[in-house]
């Protein structure tokens, strides 16, 4: 069975803890841009409260790979 995003991503700053949602559509549209080839890292949001960058806390990418934030893969 094939997960779908939802209309929202929900993205969180690793430093403050700050939590937005984003639309699907413009998260869709940043991760097709990456030309880089790596599909280890998420697309990734600048942070309004800090200078941290927010990362999804679930979003499934273009290519299909799952992105999931966990609290314990903080360093
Ligand atoms: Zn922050």
């Amino acid at each position: 069975m094939k997960r779908k995003n939802k209309k929202e991503i929900e993205f969180i700053c690793p430093k403050c803890k700050t939590k937005e949602s984003i639309p699907t559509k413009i998260v869709e549209m940043l991760d097709s841009m990456d030309q880089s080839g790596d599909t280890s890292v998420p697309p990734r949001f600048d942070c309004m409260n800090c200078n941290g960058k927010m990362v999804p806390i679930y979003y499934i990418g273009v290519k299909g790979q799952v992105y999931e934030y966990h609290e314990n893969n903080l360093k």
